[in-house]
């Protein structure tokens, strides 16, 4: 089994607006071993500036990630599979008939990318059951958020991590056992409290959708590093946006 070193390429943040919806400003992490570079979930559009500048300061470029994990086919997860012309993406087989038969208008399903996935045949990885995807990485069954959802979880050199993908968007979630936007609440409970159950045994860190990862601490689940997330707009007649901290 090959070890990964692993690290946030952009760390995910619990946010939505009264007014506005969901910021979409999910997790996004980098795995890297000898042979690969592996992208768990693409983050959403307004990443795209961010990935690059990221991946450059590692060394990298996008033709650099040879694979592209997807927890599930929301817009803010899925989106920029399209920038990795040399990755092979891989989805869960369960997921992607879900999702193509979803109409346009669906909420937070971008059905064009979906089409796109679909229509790329056998060049897409399709995950069924709870296979091995990659050396390393295993996938597991997380149903709830949406139908045929997938979590990952992966041997690295710093212990296993779990990523939840939407299965758990953040610390309240694990926390809680239930879940703010899903469509099968009871699903989603069993998920997250296997998921719980699966962090607990391995003594791992656990990466939600939307939040910093997250570890036992004796009986409480802790953050295994403060959130921090600044949201600039343009206020008081300034011509540039400042920015604000909402951590
Ligand atoms: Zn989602």
């Amino acid at each position: 089994m090959s070890a990964y070193t692993a690290q946030p390429l952009i760390d995910g943040f619990p946010g939505k607006s009264s007014s506005h919806g969901g910021f979409g400003w999910s997790s996004l992490w980098l795995l890297m071993s000898a042979s690969r570079r592996v992208l768990i979930d693409t983050g959403p559009p307004q990443y795209i500036p961010l990935i690059h500048d990221r991946l450059q300061q590692l060394g990298l470029t996008t033709s650099s990630i040879t694979d592209v994990l997807v927890t599930h086919l929301h817009w803010d997860h899925v989106q920029n599979f399209t920038m990795y012309a040399g990755a092979r993406v891989w989805v869960g087989d369960r997921e992607l008939e879900w999702g193509r038969r979803q109409p346009a208008g669906t909420a937070f399903v971008p059905d064009l990318h979906i089409q796109d996935l679909v229509r790329r045949g056998d060049a897409v990885g399709r995950i069924r059951g709870e296979d091995e995807v990659l050396p390393g990485i295993g996938a597991i069954h997380s149903p709830g958020h949406t139908p045929g959802h997938l979590a990952f979880q992966v041997a690295t050199s710093a212990g296993v991590l779990i990523f939840a993908g939407d299965a758990v968007k953040n610390i309240h979630e694990l926390t809680k056992g239930a879940a703010d936007s899903t469509m099968d609440q009871d699903l989603s409970h069993r998920t997250i409290v296997r998921l719980r159950g699966i962090l607990r045994e391995t003594d791992g860190i656990l990466v939600p959708g939307h939040d910093v990862g997250l570890r036992f601490d004796g009986p409480r689940i802790e953050r295994v590093k403060p959130q921090t997330a600044h949201i600039g707009y343009f206020a008081d007649g300034e011509c540039g946006a400042r920015d604000r901290s909402i951590a």
